[in-house]
Parts: structure tokens; C-alpha cells; sequence
């Protein structure tokens, strides 16, 4: 099996604070013999869970990286039990260049998993991940927004997987952000996901979609910088008290999904999408919800996008210029209570 070219000063077996990056090799026109870095650091100390936590999976996706940043230089390593890998920019190419996709090869790194060794730095970067960082991790937690093309209602959101144990271990981390709402969605756009190897690792996964586009309101780093040190309380690595929505005097968090291809709508048309919902507002079968107007028929009735059945809207575009067949909105709906029994409870089979 070949071995990964990626190569990092940082020790894991070692406690105390490391600060380096993952190095991977790779060429341009410029030069040959190129390492790009990946900053990354480690803080181990004590007994306690190991904690992968990550950013800029895709570059254009600005809280989490802040947020990590902003834990890096806060955290004392007295704080710790246990050790916390911090990763800011995982996709660092993408996020100099504020990308979805890495300017170095085109990749999406979330589609590339599990990687390969021999591949493109993308591809190795996910293999990386796969092989070395999951397996001595207990927790991987991967921060994302909509990026420059969705708008999202700031929530933790996860995969429904099929094990009750870690379920309930990623449901109870999810609801620890302390969000309004929960997410269950669905991988409408293909395989490779980086939560999805995570997953089939067995590791408890979190990961946020925290709004998205180029401007973040205060609220939205605040939840994105508290939620994240709070799932670290509540995975046990980080000393504190944890916070929950009821001492946080807020209702309880509402679980929503968006599991059929149904919740997914695309724009029928080219042209400028007008919202008529905001993200988190509730709508009905048939109610229009987007509007696109077209530019050089200003003349013309814009197309509406009606709601196919009634839920949330938990997200929509980002960008006013739009493509056909660009995602316009996710719909989503309450979480029936049988499977929300599921993330208390962990069912024995006998
Ligand atoms: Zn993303």
C-alpha cells in the first residue's frame, strides 16, 4: 500500500502544545519542488478523548476558520483533557484564494474521500485524513457555511447513521452547539463526503452549516465560537461547564430534515433569484417561495419556485445571478418523534 507523501514536524505522541503544518508536496509552473502547508497544531494534556477539528474544508466558508483560529491562541493547555488536533484551513489552496473548489487541481475536497496516497493534493490531503488523522480521533468535527453560493440558517447538522450508539453520540454533540435548529440532510450531490468517512470509521461527527457569502453577521461568529467550545465540553476534552439551551434560557432545539430529493429545489430558468422567504421561516404547500427575473425581459412575469409541500426553508442561494439548475432552496421538515426517540435512547436488540 503506498504511504502518504504528506509530511509534518508535529508528534502526536507527545503532549503539550505543538504548532506546525502538514506538508504536501506538489508542483507548479514556478517551481518544481513546492510543499504547500497546512497550518496545524496539537495541545495534548491529560487523559481524555482525542478531538480532530476543522475548517476550510471548503475555502470560501469564514466562521469555523475563525473560530479555530481564535481557539488556537486561546486555549491553555491546562484546558485540555485529552488532546485537540486544530486545523483551520484544511483546504488551505481554496481558502487563500476564498474557493469552494482548490485552484490547485479543481477538486472539492468534500467529494474526494477516501483519497488516494498517489493522487492529486486534494486526493491526497483526503487520504491523509483517512489513513492518519480519523483513526487516532474520537470525535471529527468539520465547520462549514453554504459557502459563496448558499445562504444556510446557522445550525449543526449531521447524517442520520445507522448504528444507535453513535447516533445518540452525534446527536447529543450536535444539540450541544445549542443551535435553533438541528439538520439531518441527505448527500443529494454525490459521494466522497469527508463526514461520511469519518462515519464509516465510527468516529462521532459534527459539523455546522453557519449561514454562508461573504458577510457574517456577529451573531453568527458568536454561535459558531461558542457552539464550537461548548461540544468540546460536552465531548469531555475541554474543561468547563457546559452550556445547554435550557440554562441558556432558549427553547428546546427543534430538529428538522431534508432526506428526499423533493427538498431540494433548482432554478427552473437563468436569471435573478429574488427571495420571497427568508431562511428559517415556515411555508406551506404551493406558497411561492423565489422568484427569477430576467434581465433582458423586464417585461416578462418572473418564474416563481413554489414550496412542493410544507416545511422550513432552511436554506437558500446565495448569489442574486443565477444558473439553471443552480440550488435555490432546501426545504426541510420536523423530524418525526420516533426517530428524535432515537438520539436519547440507545435500542438493545434482544
Ligand atoms: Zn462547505
Amino acid at each position: 500500500m503506498p504511504t502518504s507523501p504528506i509530511r509534518t514536524g508535529i508528534d502526536f505522541s507527545q503532549p503539550g502544545r505543538q504548532l506546525g503544518s502538514l506538508s504536501v508536496p506538489y508542483s507548479y509552473n514556478l517551481s518544481g519542488w513546492s510543499q504547500l502547508q497546512i497550518p496545524m497544531a496539537t495541545i495534548g494534556h491529560g487523559e481524555g478523548p482525542t478531538v480532530l477539528v476543522m475548517a476550510g474544508n471548503h475555502g470560501d466558508e469564514y466562521p469555523g476558520q475563525i473560530a479555530i483560529m481564535r481557539l488556537l491562541r486561546e486555549l491553555h493547555d491546562e484546558d485540555i483533557s485529552g488532546r485537540v488536533i486544530l486545523i483551520p484551513a484544511l483546504n488551505m489552496p481554496a481558502a487563500k484564494a476564498s474557493t469552494r473548489l482548490s485552484p490547485v487541481d479543481g477538486a472539492n475536497l468534500n467529494r474526494s474521500f477516501p483519497g488516494d496516497p498517489e493522487g492529486t493534493v486534494t486526493q491526497i490531503i483526503a487520504d491523509y485524513l483517512t489513513k492518519v488523522l480519523f483513526p487516532m480521533s474520537d470525535v471529527v468535527i468539520d465547520l462549514h457555511t453554504g459557502g459563496r453560493g448558499v445562504y444556510f440558517f446557522p445550525c449543526a447538522h449531521m447524517h442520520l447513521v445507522d448504528d444507535p450508539a453513535q447516533r445518540q453520540r452525534m446527536a447529543q454533540a450536535t444539540l450541544a452547539y445549542n443551535t435553533d435548529l438541528a439538520f439531518l440532510y441527505s448527500d443529494i450531490a454525490g459521494n466522497g463526503l469527508l463526514p461520511v468517512e469519518a462515519e464509516n470509521q465510527g468516529k462521532t461527527v459534527v459539523t455546522t452549516e453557519m449561514g454562508g457569502g461573504e458577510v457574517t453577521p456577529r451573531a453568527v461568529h458568536k454561535l459558531s465560537q461558542q457552539g464550537l467550545r461548548n461540544v468540546l465540553i460536552h465531548v469531555g476534552v475541554l474543561v468547563g461547564k457546559e452550556e445547554t439551551r435550557a440554562s441558556l434560557g432558549l427553547s428546546p432545539t427543534r430538529w428538522v430534515q431534508a432526506l428526499d430529493k423533493e427538498d431540494y429545489l433548482f432554478a427552473p430558468e437563468s436569471g435573478l433569484f429574488e427571495s420571497l422567504v427568508d431562511v428559517g421561516g415556515d411555508v406551506t404547500a404551493g406558497q411561492p417561495i423565489g422568484a427569477i427575473h430576467f434581465l433582458e425581459r423586464p417585461d416578462r412575469a418572473p418564474t416563481i419556485i413554489e414550496a412542493p409541500s410544507s416545511g422550513i426553508v432552511i436554506a437558500h442561494r446565495g448569489p442574486t445571478v443565477t444558473q439553471q439548475g443552480d440550488i435555490a432552496f432546501c426545504l426541510a421538515h420536523d423530524v418525526p418523534d420516533k426517530i428524535i426517540d432515537t438520539f436519547t435512547s440507545v435500542k438493545v436488540e434482544t
